[in-house]
C-alpha cells in the first residue's frame, strides 16, 4: 500500500483515478480547489477510510508526506482554461513547481498529466513523442499548451538537476462519465446538445480530426506509467482511432434519437487541424494500448449525461438508440 497524492482529484480524470487506486488498496490524498472539479464526483466515496479530501490551490506550496504524486490539477477544457488565462499559466508553472518541490523533499515519484496540446497544430502525423510541436506562443491556447510545455521542462530539469523520479504522460482527448455538463469540450457538448434537442455546434467545417480515448483506458495507462521504473521521457497515452468532428457528430446522432440539427459555428483561433497519437512507446514500455472503441465509450457516457440532466431538472428531448 502506498500513500498517493492526486492533485485535481475531484475532476473528471482525477476522480476515476482516485476510485481505481482505492480499489488497489492505496491511501489517497485528493487535493483540489474545485474550480472545474466537484465534490459530487467523489460523493460515493465520501466515507471511505483511505480517502482524504483537501481543499487547496496548487499555486500555493503545501507540505504533505506521500510516496507518489499524480499531478493533474489544471482546467482541461478550452472554455475553462481560457476563462482566466493568467491563472491557468500560474497553475501550470507554479503548481508544477510546488508539486516538484514536494516530490523532491519527500522523495516521491511524480507524474505530470501533460497533453497532446504540446504538439500544437502538428505538422507530423500521427504525433510521436520525439516531435517538438508547432505551438503559437502568443495565442489564446498558449496559457494551456505553453503552460504544459514549461511544466514538462520543469519535470525534466528537476529530474536532471535533483534526481526527482519523474513521469510525463502526454494525454490525448479523453472522455467518459463525470465530465461536467458545462465542460465545453466536443463530446460532452454534442451529447448534451443531442439529449436536450439543441442544435449540434460544429466549429468550422468539421474536417479537423481528434482521437478519443475512453477514461478507463487512460487510467490504466497512467498507473502503468507511474509504476514502470526508469521512464523519464514523455509517453503518449491516447487512442489511435482518428475521427473528423463531422464523423463524431454523426456517431452521436446514430446513438441518440433527437430533433437536433447540425449547425456550424466559427472555428476558434489556433484550433489544431488534426491529432492522432503514435503509441509505439506506450506499447513497448508499458505493454499498454486502448481497449474501448469510441462507440462503446459513447454508450457508457450518454446514459451518464442523461442522468445528470435529470438530476438538474433539465428536460431531455431525445431517446437512446441502443
Ligand atoms: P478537469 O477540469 O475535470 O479536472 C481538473 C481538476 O483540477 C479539477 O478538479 C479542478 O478543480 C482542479 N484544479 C484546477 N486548477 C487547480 C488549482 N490551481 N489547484 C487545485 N486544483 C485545481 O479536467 P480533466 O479532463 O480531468 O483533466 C485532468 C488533467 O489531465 C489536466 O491536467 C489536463 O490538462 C490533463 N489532460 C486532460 C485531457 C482530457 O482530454 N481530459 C487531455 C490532455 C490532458
Ligand atoms: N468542437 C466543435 N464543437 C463543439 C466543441 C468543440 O466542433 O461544440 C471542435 C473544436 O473546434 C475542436 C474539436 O472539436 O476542433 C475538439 O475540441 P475540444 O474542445 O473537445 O478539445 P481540443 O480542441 O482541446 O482538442
Amino acid at each position: 500500500m502506498a500513500r498517493i497524492l492526486i492533485t485535481g482529484g475531484a475532476g473528471f480524470i482525477g476522480s476515476h483515478l482516485v476510485e481505481y487506486l482505492l480499489r488497489q488498496d492505496h491511501e489517497i490524498l485528493c487535493l483540489d480547489n474545485y474550480f472545474t472539479g466537484s465534490k459530487a464526483n467523489l460523493l460515493h466515496l465520501r466515507d471511505h477510510p483511505r480517502l482524504e479530501m483537501i481543499r487547496h490551490d496548487v499555486v500555493n506550496p503545501i507540505m504533505l508526506e506521500v510516496d507518489q504524486v499524480y499531478h493533474l490539477a489544471c482546467p482541461a477544457s478550452p472554455v475553462h482554461y481560457q476563462y482566466n488565462p493568467v491563472k491557468t499559466i500560474k497553475t501550470n508553472v507554479l503548481g508544477t513547481l510546488n508539486m516538484l518541490g514536494l516530490a523532491k523533499r519527500v522523495k516521491a515519484r511524480i507524474l505530470l498529466a501533460s497533453t497532446s496540446e504540446v504538439y500544437g497544430d502538428p505538422q507530423v502525423h500521427p504525433q510521436p513523442e520525439w516531435y517538438w510541436g508547432n505551438v503559437n506562443p502568443i495565442g489564446i491556447r498558449s496559457c494551456y499548451d505553453e503552460g504544459k510545455r514549461v511544466a514538462e521542462t520543469l519535470m525534466m530539469d528537476y529530474h536532471r538537476q535533483n534526481g526527482v523520479d519523474t513521469r510525463i504522460a502526454r494525454i490525448f482527448n479523453t472522455f467518459g462519465p463525470r465530465m461536467a455538463l458545462n465542460d465545453g469540450r466536443v463530446i460532452s457538448n454534442f451529447i448534451v446538445q443531442a439529449l436536450t434537442g439543441q442544435d449540434i455546434t460544429i466549429y468550422g467545417e468539421g474536417q479537423q480530426t481528434r482521437s478519443f480515448s475512453y477514461v478507463s483506458d487512460l487510467v490504466e495507462g497512467l498507473t502503468r506509467l507511474m509504476n514502470r521504473d526508469g521512464v523519464f521521457d514523455p509517453v503518449n497515452l491516447g487512442n489511435p482511432g482518428e475521427y473528423t468532428i463531422i464523423e463524431l457528430a454523426e456517431k452521436v446522432l446514430e446513438l441518440i434519437n433527437t430533433p437536433s440539427a447540425i449547425i456550424h459555428r466559427e472555428l476558434p483561433l489556433d484550433d489544431p487541424g488534426r491529432r492522432r497519437p503514435d503509441i509505439t512507446r506506450a506499447r513497448e514500455l508499458l505493454d499498454w494500448q486502448p481497449t474501448v472503441p469510441l462507440e462503446a465509450g459513447l454508450k457508457e457516457t450518454i446514459p451518464y449525461f442523461a442522468a445528470r440532466l435529470k438530476q438538474e431538472n433539465i428536460p431531455v428531448a431525445a431517446s437512446l438508440n441502443f
